[in-house]
């Protein structure tokens, strides 16, 4: 079994913004040579999420929309009194900060509408991602 690990990082250019990342993490994948096993992508960031949906021009406004409902960029967060970015904390806190998905046949399995993407809601910001592959 072998473990091999790779950090990338992504560049938002607006404060709220989804990147599709499913290129990278396959494009990884490949790289490492494992066949079989697990992918571990992890986000190790307090302002920022994943989620695993379909990209499409139109739900990509939508999830812009749903983020805003949930927690509005303008509200009244006690955070925001010792920094600026309470919104993001929340929203980050209602997404995940890690995957774990099956590798097999040295194919990422995900279904078909479902793209990786990194969900920066305080950007524009660097952001790193730790890819971890475990299998052989
Ligand atoms: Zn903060």
């Amino acid at each position: 079994m072998k473990v091999i690990t790779r950090e990338i990082t992504i560049s938002s250019r607006r404060r709220r913004e989804v990147i599709n990342i499913s290129d990278k993490v396959e494009e990884f994948i490949k790289d490492s040579g494992i066949k079989n096993g697990l992918v571990l992508i992890f986000l190790p960031h307090a302002t920022a999420g994943l989620f695993a949906n379909e990209d499409e021009p139109r739900i990509r406004k939508d999830y812009e929309t749903l983020f805003e409902r949930l927690v509005p960029v303008n509200g009244d967060y006690e955070h925001n009194k010792i920094d600026n970015n309470a919104d993001a904390h929340l929203l980050a806190a209602l997404f995940k900060q890690f995957y774990v998905l099956p590798i097999v046949n040295g194919e990422l399995v995900r279904g078909t509408w479902q793209e990786l993407f990194l969900a920066d809601f305080d950007g524009p910001r660097t952001r790193r991602i730790v890819l971890v592959v475990i299998g052989e």
